[in-house]
């Protein structure tokens, strides 16, 4: 599947469309999510044209995979989630609905979360 360059998440990166920004640099932007799920519900993205994990961890650079999961980490870390706990998600293609083609982490904390899955 090609990447949409008309996806939402790639209008963000574009600044065609606002959102609430918590973190930027070369690699990533993370950004809350407008239906948040749990009190801190922070998407974080790769800023390359990426539709899902497999295709970021195919095609993306050395350098752009390191920044990008540094980035997780450090904005994890700077909302204080670490000691707490939290958790991560990626939803990818049909059956983990994926609504975005722009891969994306869902990082979750600010209470205890619950099962893993719904049942
Ligand atoms: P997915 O189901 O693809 O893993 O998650 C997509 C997420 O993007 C959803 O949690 C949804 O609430 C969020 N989302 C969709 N459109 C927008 C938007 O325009 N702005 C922001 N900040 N989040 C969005």
């Amino acid at each position: 599947m090609g990447y949409d360059q008309n996806n939402i998440f790639a209008k963000i990166l574009r600044g065609e469309i606002p959102a609430k920004k918590l973190y930027e640099d070369d690699y990533a932007l993370a950004f809350a999510d407008i239906h948040p799920r749990a009190p801190v519900h922070v998407l974080v993205i790769p800023k390359g044209p990426y539709v899902s994990f497999v295709d970021f961890s195919a095609k993306a650079t050395p350098e752009e995979i390191a920044g990008f999961v540094r980035a997780l980490g450090r904005v994890a870390h700077d909302l204080g989630l670490d000691a707490p706990g939290f958790r991560i998600l990626s939803n990818a293609g049909a059956n983990g609905g994926q609504e975005v083609p722009h891969f994306h982490v869902h990082l979750f904390g600010g209470k205890h979360l619950g099962p893993m899955l719904a049942a």
